[in-house]
Parts: structure tokens; sequence; C-alpha cells
């Protein structure tokens, strides 16, 4: 829809408050995913337009409002998070654990090394990261989305 958004510098989201699983996850990717200051459609839309974001949504009355208003918005059409994930990679949002963002509050994430460990920071809510059991986990369902996709693609031959 909107051309000022250069693929290569990232993309900026915004989540409405539905899909805040989800935003919590395109965080884990790396991805800039603002929460929604208030739950109000218009005002969503005020502070896409003002952060130049692009709306996440499951609402198709606040798909068609955001196309009114000349703002890019995606529809999502899963209630699962695998298949959300797998929508969001169609839209170009590569599934690889890229710490970041903070989960929290989105804040920009500073690494710090301390007795050779790995460890990310935020530099809004200090809230700590680090690749633990937990991270493997997701590893794992990143790669389960990611394989499924690979089946799903069509061999080259076939594309056009
Ligand atoms: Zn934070």
């Amino acid at each position: 829809m909107s051309e000022d958004t250069g693929e290569d510098n990232g993309q900026h989201f915004l989540v409405d408050l539905m899909l805040m699983r989800l935003g919590r996850w395109l965080r884990l990717l790396g991805q800039d995913v603002a929460n929604p200051q208030d739950a109000s459609d218009d005002r969503l839309l005020l502070q896409a337009r003002n952060e130049c974001r692009t709306i996440i949504t499951r609402d198709k009355e606040l798909l068609q409002a955001a196309a009114g208003a000349g703002i890019s918005c995606l529809l999502i059409r899963s209630s699962k998070i695998s298949d959300q994930l797998q929508e969001m990679a169609k839209a170009g949002v590569p599934l690889w654990l890229d710490p970041r963002r903070c989960t929290i509050c989105n804040g920009p994430l500073q690494e710090t090394k301390t007795s050779g460990m790995k460890k990310w920071q935020c530099s809004v809510c200090k809230k700590f990261y680090w690749e633990g059991g937990h991270w493997q986990k997701m590893e794992s369902m990143l790669q389960a989305i990611r394989s499924q996709r690979e089946e799903n693609a069509l061999p080259s031959h076939c594309r056009r």
C-alpha cells in the first residue's frame, strides 16, 4: 500500500489489543511493535499515522478504516499463534529469534556480557533476557513453522 516503508530497514508495527501475544512474538523476532495506547479504533489509527506504523489486526472493520485513511494495515486471519506467525512470514518478517526489542515494553535491548553468558537488558524497563531453556522451546517452534513453510512453497521451477 504505502510505498515509503523501506523493507530492508525493518518494519514498524502496531498491534491491536487482541493480538498482544503475536506482538510479543514479533518483538522476539527483532521487530519494532508498539503497544496500543488506547483500545479505540480511532486512537489506534491516529497512533499508527503519527508513528508511521503498520497496524496488525484481526478486525476487518479496522482494516477498512485504515484503508480509508491511507494507513497501512495487515489483516491476520488465524487465531492460532503458529499460523499467525506464518502469516507474518508471508508479509516479510523473518522467523528467526533476534533479541532487539523488549517483549514487555518494546524498549531497545542492549547486549551485556556477564561471566561469558550472552545477556540482553532492556534500556527502558531494565528487564534481562538470556538464552535459556525457554529460548530453545521458542526456537524449535519457529523451526517447525519454517519447515512447514518450505513444504508449502512451490518448487522453484513452478514459480512464475
Ligand atoms: Zn522493557
